[in-house]
């Protein structure tokens, strides 16, 4: 056995799984494929250590030297016998609002049968994966109150307070995208809720709603097109409630800021939603900083290694930034 020590990150999305395989120098290699979607409940455990020692193979590195795990996957989780699985609506066909899933899964097993190849295995969502990133190598580095929101086709978000990335009891803490926002509202979460954050102005939800994409009106309200702005300016007044919510409860310093949407429209959303949290309560909101993400596309595979990975590596991956073996497929 190689006395080398190599990281793993898995990560699991609704429509694609990713490993990656790093030593202390960086990454060495990153392989995708759909995720199962049908099979029994082992077939996708079953498929990602399939997928860690394919790679190793590629790589020539020893099956067993790799014994440590991060894995960054769609939640919400639920326990096992005591070990974390997925419960995931976009996956698990018992959990799916929808009936285009072709499995009667429940909760899919996951911890288990990693930590039957795996020594060390660390699971998180991607929310708190993501944030754990920032903390290491993005925007937000060993910040001790700050916040991961991704705005994206979900809204989702990853707590730190003073030092300590929160989990709760089966962690899934910071699924505050099903905050109940409207009393009003008739949209429709995915999670079934009426009215909370993620139905309102989630990217699918909202573009779903209006019957073309969310980009598309998001474009038109920046070319000044009055009912498109007058839905973006109440998109970005709920995302600036939420965030404040988020604040009052956390005393947050920073907010670092992700996803698709954010990605595309922040530094024209920004103003708008500025103004809704520093609208109020002063005490508690004044100076919090928002701060768009800085990973970008590698936030998964970079989040998943840092669950994992030591401190001296983080030095040293701080000044080479070795992320062309993850950019590069
Ligand atoms: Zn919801």
């Amino acid at each position: 056995m190689s006395d080398q020590l190599y990281l793993g990150a898995l990560d699991i999305g609704g429509t694609k799984m990713a490993v990656s395989i790093a030593n202390a120098d960086g990454p060495l290699g990153r392989i995708t494929r759909p995720t199962p979607k049908s099979g029994d409940l082992g077939t996708l455990a079953r498929q990602a250590i399939e997928m860690l020692h394919a790679l190793c193979d590629d790589k020539r590195v020893p099956r067993d030297a790799l014994q440590t795990l991060g894995v960054c996957s769609a939640g919400p989780f639920a326990r096992i016998d005591g070990m974390l699985g997925l419960a995931a609506p976009n996956i698990s066909g018992k959990r799916s609002g929808s009936a285009d899933l072709p499995n009667d899964w429940d909760v899919i097993p996951l911890e288990g049968p990693l930590r039957e190849v795996f020594t060390t295995v660390k699971i998180e969502n991607d929310c708190v994966s993501a944030l754990v990133a920032e903390r290491t190598f993005g925007a937000v580095q060993d910040e001790p109150n700050c916040v991961y929101v991704t705005w994206s086709t979900g809204i989702g978000f990853g707590l730190c307070v003073d030092g300590h990335v929160l989990h709760g009891k089966h962690g899934n803490a910071g699924h505050a995208g099903h905050q109940l926002m409207s009393e009003t509202s008739d949209a429709v979460c995915g999670c079934g809720n009426v009215g909370d954050l993620e139905a309102l102005i989630s990217g699918r939800n909202l573009g779903n709603r209006l019957g073309q994409s969310t980009a598309d009106v998001f474009d038109a309200a920046r070319r000044g097109q009055a009912q498109a702005l007058a839905i973006a300016e109440e998109a970005a007044r709920r995302f600036g409630r939420g965030l404040y919510n988020v604040a009052v409860t956390l005393d947050t310093s920073k907010f670092v800021i992700g996803g698709s949407v954010w990605q595309h429209h922040g530094e024209w959303l920004l103003p708008m939603v500025r103004r809704e949290i520093d609208s109020r309560m002063q005490a508690l909101t004044a100076g919090i900083e928002l701060l768009p993400a800085a990973l970008g596309s590698i936030v998964a595979d970079v989040g998943a290694f840092s669950l994992v990975m030591p401190q001296e590596w983080v030095q040293a991956w701080r000044v080479s930034q070795p992320w062309d073996g993850l950019r590069n497929r």
